[in-house]
């Protein structure tokens, strides 16, 4: 099967471990990597028609490779989108939507609670004339109170990092249309596995596939999905030109990624939902945020969106004062002896994570008090292991925790 619009058909699960498949002459049955910055032509002829674009064909592995097509066409077949452009990082994905949609004197919505790196990139396009406003993520009238003559786009992570709170893409979906507003959706947290914004109202589709779709902690990698127009038009110049490029062995990573995507989103959520109850028992925890849990204040608003919590969960450790709160956190990291201090996610191995020393600590205090992030959080990355040695590390590290 080479024709791509047979594979619409099957199941997502079988989706994931055949489509974008073009096999070369010699039959290899795993996906090859075309380990080339380049590509040769027949002759002078054939070298500017692909170069005007009056010809299909690769040309320069900045903009146009085999193995980067089969993961394009792999993951947009999994997100239901009409095109799908590979990049270099996560946020070489955000950099190049906000360059291809905006420019100066245009106007970006975002929640408050995205990747503290996004509004890091976000703050410094104010330089180019591109001003962001930051609204709630769980308050739709608040996104379209935002809306002045210039804005263009919205943005936002559902289920957010590390909060966890949940958007109503059909409320702000709706909202974004009726203002000619391009909503940009970043799947990271979800992956296509569990939800696919782009059937329920989302333009753009932005990853980190770093995280879930790599699986293992390997490789940098990040996509945008769109449709054909928006890919073509808009960010195809910008990639051409900029570079952003995700390299063919990284694509090629990602991909075997992908066929393994739904099996252990599956593990990894039932792991994460056993966790998040095991804490939520716990005597050392104040509160856990899990979309799983009945106590998550927009758990059937998740429910309806995502076919199950996902594999983050992040909790309160039990402080005596406020002042105590970081080095109640800090102790619970330090008591863990499996878990990996370390803030990337989506790896098979279980991370812990202080979100407000790490992850968001260049946002600043004012940031993070209005995202929600108090010190005495932490943010676990459920893996593959089994849920009961994870709680039993937990159950180490809280037992570390000096107030109880
Ligand atoms: C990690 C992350 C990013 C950035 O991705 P990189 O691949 O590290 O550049 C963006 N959004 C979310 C939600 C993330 O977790």
């Amino acid at each position: 099967m080479t024709d791509q619009s047979a594979f619409e058909t099957l199941d997502f699960a079988t989706r994931a471990v055949r489509a974008g498949i073009e096999r070369t002459q010699f039959g290899e049955h795993a996906e090859p990597i075309f380990l080339t910055s380049s590509f040769v032509f027949d002759n002078a002829a054939q070298a500017a028609a692909r170069f005007a674009g009056d010809e299909q064909g690769f040309v320069y592995s900045r903009f146009s490779n085999p193995t980067l097509s089969v993961f394009q066409d792999r993951l947009a077949s999994l997100e239901g989108a009409e095109a799908c452009v590979g990049t270099a990082s996560g946020m070489s994905a955000i950099l190049s939507t906000v360059l291809a949609l905006t420019r100066s004197g245009e106007h970006i919505v975002s929640s408050s609670g995205v990747f503290g790196a996004t509004a890091q990139l976000f703050n410094m396009f104010a330089r180019y004339g591109v001003e962001t406003s930051y609204v709630a993520l769980t308050d739709p009238a608040a996104w379209e109170a935002a809306i002045r003559p210039g804005t263009r786009m919205f943005y936002l992570e559902t289920p957010s990092n590390p909060l966890t709170e949940v958007a109503d893409l059909a409320a702000i979906s709706a909202i974004a249309r009726r203002n000619g507003v391009v909503l940009v959706v970043d799947n990271c947290f979800s992956t296509p596995a569990l939800q696919r914004p782009l059937e329920q109202g989302a333009d753009v589709v932005v990853h980190s596939a770093t995280k879930f779709i790599d699986g293992q902690g390997r490789v940098l990698g990040g996509a945008v999905l769109a449709s054909r127009k928006l890919v073509e038009d808009a960010l195809m110049p910008v990639l051409r030109t900029a570079g952003p490029s995700l390299s063919p062995f990284n694509a090629w990573v990602l991909l075997k990624g992908l066929e393994t995507l739904s099996i252990r989103m599956q593990r990894q959520c039932a792991s994460a939902l056993e966790v998040a109850r095991w804490l939520e028992a716990h005597p050392a925890v104040s509160r856990v945020h899990y979309p799983g849990l009945e106590s998550h204040p927009q758990h059937l608003l998740a429910m309806r969106q995502q076919s199950a919590g996902g594999a983050i969960v992040s909790f309160e450790v039990r402080a005596g004062s406020a002042s105590a709160e970081r080095d109640a956190a800090w102790a619970v990291v330090d008591g863990c002896e499996m878990l990996s201090i370390t803030a990337n996610l989506g790896d098979a191995k279980t991370t812990i994570t202080h979100p407000s020393s790490t992850t968001h600590h260049r946002i600043g205090p004012e940031a993070r008090a209005a995202a929600g992030i108090r010190e005495s959080l932490l943010r676990v990355a459920i893996g593959l292991e089994a849920p009961a040695d994870i709680c039993t590390d937990l159950a180490r590290g809280l037992g570390r925790a000096p107030s109880r």
